[in-house]
């Protein structure tokens, strides 16, 4: 028997990360970025008006107030995305929208509302001329040249996660590619003389597969690209036939015929393609596992297929997949933080702990007066998805503990914060 943190140290060190490819910036939500990305020009690229208003020279606006405002010729208007021609001159200014350059001569934008502008056209006077009623600042509502990027400057570090934002900075230095890593292509098998497609009839003795299903959702959410093969047999052809497709991904997940009764079979049609250990793992549910890589040759060089095993009930290979498939997805993508996002919980129910394993509890989290709780989502049995349906998190308990009381603190997953 080995650990959680023992099998999954030791499928990761079987885990290399893919390779970096050239993608639109659009595609690239979630993904690693593999180069660092510089930028050639400056963000904003010229100082710019962070407000709608009239750019003056701040000289001119000294000693103004409401009742003595200080008049000044309005000489131009400028619009964002155009260029003023014409140049600030002590006594003059420019109507100025946000986003728009600062004129020549400007160094500060006296915002609308403290003018008497909105007065001026109320009373159907002249726009001509403009009365401050503020003093206003050198540099006020003004935006600097590159104040947010720098020509030259490191704006995305190679590793970087790449969520909306950075997506945005890219857009914003006039990026429409980058290089990052490629998303894993992971191959799902069922296994079982029992399984029926979801679109057949049920005929007695058979149950619908639910894992391909669950595992394709899986595979999804964590970036990879599900390729179900559909439903592998009890038999040596079949199921050789199944993983021979699966050869051609990244990895292969299968479900089912990890138990007893079926190791011997699947342990000798995967010992061909491959090495594969059968592990016990303490953990519950959950317990079997299996974990190999296959081997093809392709264009002369070796190359290894990681298969990870999961055991048949449908929440044992949920549980199964998000402690060991997914992290080595994110690897494969690149990612460095592997651990799954968990939160300090007080569970409202006693969960007894027999033997000695790690147990993944389903719980309901909810928030109240600033803590978590954690209520059980149903009941616990292996095969009742619809407890995990009902579930949004597991809470775990260490194989060290062997109760847990009501008003304890424990540690739960939470299976829907996927980063
Ligand atoms: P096994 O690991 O193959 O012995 O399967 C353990 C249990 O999980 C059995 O009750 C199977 O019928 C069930 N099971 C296996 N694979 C699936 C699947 N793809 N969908 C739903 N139930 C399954
Ligand atoms: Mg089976």
């Amino acid at each position: 028997m080995i650990s959680v943190e023992e099998a999954l140290e030791r499928i990761l060190s079987h885990i290399d990360v893919l390779e970096p490819e050239r993608k639109p910036i659009l595609e690239c939500l979630g993904r690693v970025l593999a180069e660092d990305v510089h930028s050639a020009i400056d963000v904003p690229p010229l100082d710019n008006s962070a407000m709608d208003g009239y750019a003056v020279q701040a000289g001119d606006t000294h000693g103004a107030d409401e009742s003595s405002p200080r008049h000044l010729t309005v000489i131009g208007e400028v619009a964002a995305g155009s260029i003023p021609q014409e140049t600030v001159r002590p006594g003059t200014a420019i109507r100025i929208m946000t986003g728009a350059p600062l004129p020549q001569g400007a160094d500060t934008v006296v915002q609308f509302e403290d003018t008497d502008e909105l007065s001026r056209r109320s009373s159907g006077g002249s726009l001509t001329q403009i009365g401050i009623r503020r003093p206003a600042k050198q540099g006020r509502h003004v935006r600097l040249k590159g104040e947010d990027i720098a020509r030259g400057d490191l704006v995305l570090k190679r590793g970087t996660v790449l969520r909306p934002q950075e997506i945005g900075v890219l857009a914003s230095v006039g990026h429409p590619t980058v290089l990052v890593i490629r998303r894993p292509v992971v191959a799902i098998l069922a296994t079982g003389d029992e399984l029926v497609d979801v679109d057949q009839s049920l005929s007695p003795g058979k149950i619908y597969d639910s894992n391909n299903y669950t595992i394709a959702g899986e595979v999804s959410r964590y970036g990879g690209i599900p390729r179900i093969l559909g439903i592998g047999r009890d038999s040596i052809r079949s199921l050789t036939e199944k993983i021979d497709e699966g050869m051609a991904a990244d990895m292969l997940i299968t479900s089912g015929g990890v138990s007893r009764g079926y190791y011997d079979m699947v342990k000798d049609v995967l010992a061909q393609r491959g090495e594969i250990g059968f592990w016990t793992v303490r953990m519950k549910p959950g317990k079997p596992l299996a974990f190999g890589t296959m081997s093809s040759m392709e264009q002369g060089r070796e190359r290894k297929v990681p298969h990870l095993g999961l055991p048949g009930n449908p929440v044992s290979s949920m549980i199964t997949f998000e402690q060991f498939a997914r992290p080595a997805i994110l690897k494969m993508m690149g990612r460095q933080d592997l651990a799954k996002p968990t939160v300090r919980a007080i569970i409202e129910d006693e969960v007894v702990n027999t033997d000695g394993r790690c147990v993944f509890t389903r719980v309901a989290v909810t928030q109240r007066d600033g803590r978590y709780y954690a209520s059980l989502a149903g009941p616990q049995g292996s095969g009742i998805l619809t407890s995990m349906a009902r579930a949004n998190g597991l809470a775990v308990i260490p194989e060290t503990i062997a109760r847990v009381t009501p008003g304890d603190t424990i540690e739960v997953q939470m299976l829907d914060w996927t980063h």
